[in-house]
């Protein structure tokens, strides 16, 4: 049987993992990225003037549990072990996050071992019986002055909306720690890409069977009959906004080149509600095997995210969770399409799990097209 041709929107990560398993599978396969690169928010590039490796629409560790795909992407490239650190400036003094027994003993100028830090948080911590919100969430977990120094500010200038507003699932992914040190993640794999997510990005794409358009936006319309599409591009932007918009915080990014090393770690958060931006990455610190006498940094501003402007981080709340539903029951009459990645699912996704869930997606598109069976638009729901 003729095998049917697929096209593929986007060059992220998501599509590059889809694209690459049908081709090695015997299929064509056509991907189209509105951008002049690959690799999607993971692009990495060399700056000309520093020759520093830029995480161009912000810092990307990999970190993951899931084994086989820590096999599977170092297949397109070498990996460095990485140990990522996030420091934090409140109130003009700088402490380590997450929130370990370092950044308790500092905050409160004490010298508590673990179980007296541990007591000491359940004492400060409010009875909170279920926690609704974002706020209520902290305020039951490290008490009012842990969460006023570092989750008040830096979550409303990061979502644009009180904490109060948000859902408390949010911080359920914030560890607590009463041990000193260790790294800001705790998966048992953390690493970086030698040369950049970027190389790797190409690499996979880089096969006889896929045709890559680059800077090609494409239209659903445009796609030919009997054509299996993978869609990794905003779900609202498939059925052309008809029911709305979906809420998304989009980022700015102001880069600038300074001497030497600009703050002695990779990422800088600023708790404080009169400093405008959220956090400054400092690039060279996420290739620590590297040396260069000048640094680029960059400062992240959080606002909403407009029609013209790139959307970023997925809102989330009741309206947007209405409008989702209203997409999700368009798309499940919707046939010949497979929404994917972070975008097509409307949910955050680490680089991991985006991989594992192409490469899910890419076995589930096989399945059916030699069982006969109807392929389901999501692998996972969105909602
Ligand atoms: C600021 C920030 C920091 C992050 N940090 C980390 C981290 O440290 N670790 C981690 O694991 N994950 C991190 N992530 C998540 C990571 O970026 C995603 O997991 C990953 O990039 C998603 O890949 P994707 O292919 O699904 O989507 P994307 O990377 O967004 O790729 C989708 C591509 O589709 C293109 N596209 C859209 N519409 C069309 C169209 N109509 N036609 C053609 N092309 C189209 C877009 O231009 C884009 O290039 C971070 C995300 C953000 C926003």
């Amino acid at each position: 049987m003729p095998k049917l041709p697929v096209w593929i929107a986007g060059a992220g990560l998501s599509g590059a993992v889809i694209a690459r398993e049908l081709a090695e599978a015997g299929y064509s396969v056509d991907v189209f990225e509105l951008r002049d690169h690959v690799a999607g928010n993971c692009h990495t590039a060399r700056d000309p003037k520093t020759n520093v490796l830029v995480h161009v629409y912000g810092p990307h560790i990999f970190h993951t549990a899931d084994y086989e795909v820590w096999d599977y992407i170092r297949r397109f490239g070498t990996f460095r072990p990485y140990r990522h650190q996030v420091w934090s400036t409140v109130s003009g003094r700088v402490y380590p996050l997450p929130v370990t027994l370092a950044t308790i003993n500092q905050f409160y100028n004490s010298a508590m071992r673990p179980d007296e830090a541990r007591a000491f948080i359940i004492s400060q911590a409010e009875q909170i019986e279920a926690p609704v919100s974002f706020e209520e969430q902290a305020l039951s977990m490290i008490g009012k002055d842990l969460y006023e120094a570092f989750f008040q500010g830096y979550t409303e200038k990061q979502w644009g909306r009180s904490p109060r507003e948000l859902p408390a699932s949010i911080l359920k992914r914030l560890p607590l720690r009463f041990t000193y040190g260790g790294s800001y993640f705790s998966h048992p794999i953390q690493a970086m890409p030698e040369t950049g997510y970027t190389p790797i990005v190409e690499a996979m794409l880089d096969h006889p069977d896929i045709k890559l358009h680059l800077a090609t936006e494409l239209d659903p319309r445009e796609v030919p009959p009997d054509t299996h599409l993978f869609w990794s591009g905003p779900l609202d932007a498939y059925f052309g906004y008809r029911s709305g918009r979906l809420g998304y915080r989009t980022l700015d990014f102001e880069h600038s080149i300074e001497k030497g090393d600009f703050q002695g770690c990779p990422v800088m958060n600023f708790g404080d509600r009169d400093v405008p931006f959220t956090r400054i990455s400092e690039h060279k610190h996420f290739m620590p095997w590297e040396s260069h006498q000048d640094t680029i940094i960059t400062r992240e501003y959080s606002r909403e995210c407009g029609p013209e402007d790139m959307p970023y981080y997925p809102i989330r709340l009741v309206a947007e969770k209405q409008l989702l539903v209203d997409y999700v029951q368009q798309a499940e009459t919707t046939k010949g399409v497979t929404f994917v990645g972070r975008l097509g699912t409307y949910r955050y996704l680490d680089m991991d799990v985006c991989i594992r869930e192409a490469l899910d997606a890419a076995t589930a598109f096989l399945t059916a097209q030699t069982s006969g069976e109807r392929l389901s638009p999501f692998l996972v729901s969105p909602l």
